[in-house]
């Protein structure tokens, strides 16, 4: 089930905004309804988000802690179809991604259910006749703001590790796909979390989002999005002097050499720019390739990039729709001007007919790494053919980015694999494979230009705590 309710200080209540209706972008049909809302429905959010940290939910302790992330991730895991279902009908995902993420979901709460009595401080030797700790402490209210593109991942992403360390959290999820997350939302209520502990406010990015964006009542901002809003929220962050974790985006390199296992490769390659309609921060988007393969590797991506079946979500295809008619035109522009900047399409795969914002996955070539399509993120299906020389060219092809979030390298000479992957400038290198955004465990985040801060594996925790050192004089 979902709502067109926020979930605020263990109550749903009405947005006061009224309602937000969600498409369904495989058919341009409604979907379902959001509550609307702005300044009021964020203030008493973090009121009460405040108001627990300062009572029940701040003394709730680590141990306990776990156990309600855990009560979350089984009611989350018992839900798993219904979820899908949601986020399917609700982003245009093929239901075997929507699944993936509906189980996700669950495994972020899981993994940060075990973590929570494991994050301990240090015991810091000094001076004779003193004795020194410190502790991870949280940091208070945190703020929690995701894009459309993973809603469902997102939210287990950002929130179970703020709540296992501790924190109580305001969280607004996008206004173009949240209907899957207001379900998750309908479980947390259900975990036994203190009333405040954990609150939801949906709404548009301008109103719900700027407001909380904007509030002195919060003490962490975690963002993730375009740089733009990304800005906006960095400098909210600093009028109020609060922490802010940032995560903007990629366009992250594919590097593969003339030893790779092409067969174990193509494959992967191809998905790491379909999955999820190519909206994905970490999608693969530049396949830099030696030139002595170049031909052979693009004549077997036209073969497979002309096969991709694309469709409405509900028919399981390997690629579903664009999010929304503004991202469609978004994704068609890009291609029209890598177009005109000399870059060809060799392949593209067929459209569907109706009234869904598809966009066929497209193979571009001639594309030149300072071009515009090589240097900013499409978010669409489109891959771009870069040719290098020898291994230096490829490694200042691959950073010649303002973009720092994953990167692979394919190849079967180990020395150069380690080579590649330490002189690649990304928060993730892959060797020999692909996960797009992949791994619970595994810290996630962006250098350069895609932003700061680890969300993700144990290093998530340390973005949402501080260190609180305790400094005792017992005498010698
Ligand atoms: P966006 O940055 O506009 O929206 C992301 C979130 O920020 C949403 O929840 C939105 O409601 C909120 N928001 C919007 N304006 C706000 C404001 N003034 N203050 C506070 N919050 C605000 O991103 P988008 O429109 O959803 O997508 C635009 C582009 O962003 C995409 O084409 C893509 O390049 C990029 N993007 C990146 C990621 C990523 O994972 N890095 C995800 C989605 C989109």
């Amino acid at each position: 089930m979902s709502r067109a309710q926020n979930y605020i200080n263990g109550k749903w209540v009405d947005g006061s905004l009224g309602t937000l209706d969600m498409i369904n972008p495989s058919y341009g049909s409604k979907a379902g309804e959001i509550a609307r809302s702005g300044k009021e429905d964020v203030d008493a959010a973090v009121k009460a988000a405040r108001t627990a940290f300062e009572g029940d939910w701040g003394k709730t302790d680590a141990a306990s802690r776990g156990r309600l992330l855990y009560n979350v991730a089984q009611l989350l895991e018992k839900h798993v179809d219904e979820l899908a279902e949601l986020e399917s009908k609700d982003t245009g995902k093929p239901m075997k991604q929507a699944r993936t993420d509906a189980t996700l979901i669950a495994r972020y709460f899981e993994f940060y259910a075990g973590a929570a009595d494991k994050l301990h401080g240090d015991s810091i030797p000094f001076m004779n006749g003193y004795t020194v700790y410190s502790q991870r402490v949280p940091l208070g209210v945190t703020g929690h703001i995701i894009p459309w593109n993973y809603p469902l991942q997102m939210t287990g992403r950002t929130l179970a590790p703020a709540l296992a360390a501790g924190n109580a959290t305001v969280f607004k999820p996008a206004e173009d796909a949240c209907l899957a997350v207001v379900c998750a939302f309908e479980l947390i209520a259900e975990a036994g979390f203190p009333a405040g502990a954990v609150n939801l406010v949906t709404g548009l990015g301008e109103e719900a989002g700027a407001a909380l964006a904007n509030h002195p009542g919060i003490d962490h901002m975690a963002f993730t999005g375009s740089p733009e809003v990304g800005k906006l929220v960095m400098k909210n962050s600093a009028d109020h002097i609060r922490p802010v974790l940032l995560e903007l985006g990629g366009k992250s390199p594919q590097v593969v050499f003339n030893d790779a296992d092409l067969d174990a490769a193509m494959p992967v390659i191809v998905n790491a720019i379909i999955q999820n309609a190519g909206q994905t921060c970490s999608a693969g988007s530049r396949l830099v390739i030696q030139k002595e393969i170049h031909d052979d590797v693009v004549d077997e991506l036209i073969k497979r990039f002309n096969n991709i079946n694309v469709g409405p979500a509900d028919t399981d295809p390997d690629i579903g729709p664009i999010i929304n008619k503004k991202q469609l035109k978004r994704v068609e522009q890009f291609v029209a001007r890598a177009e005109e900047d000399g870059a060809a399409i060799l392949a593209q795969a067929q459209k569907p007919e109706g009234k869904g914002y598809f966009y066929p996955p497209t193979l571009m070539g001639r594309v030149n790494n300072d071009s515009f399509i090589a240097q900013n993120e499409v978010f669409g299906p489109v891959l771009t053919v870069i040719p290098f020389e020898d291994e230096a060219d490829a490694i200042r092809i691959a950073n010649d980015v303002e973009y720092g979030l994953i990167a692979a390298v394919w190849t079967r000479d180990n020395g150069r694999a380690h080579r590649v992957a330490d002189a690649i400038t990304a928060g993730q290198v892959y060797i020999n494979g692909y996960g797009a955004g992949g791994g619970v465990e595994l810290p996630f985040g962006g250098m350069k230009k895609s932003g700061f801060g680890r969300e993700k594996g144990f290093e998530a925790l340390y973005d949402v705590t501080t260190v609180k050192t305790t400094i005792v004089n017992h005498g010698s």
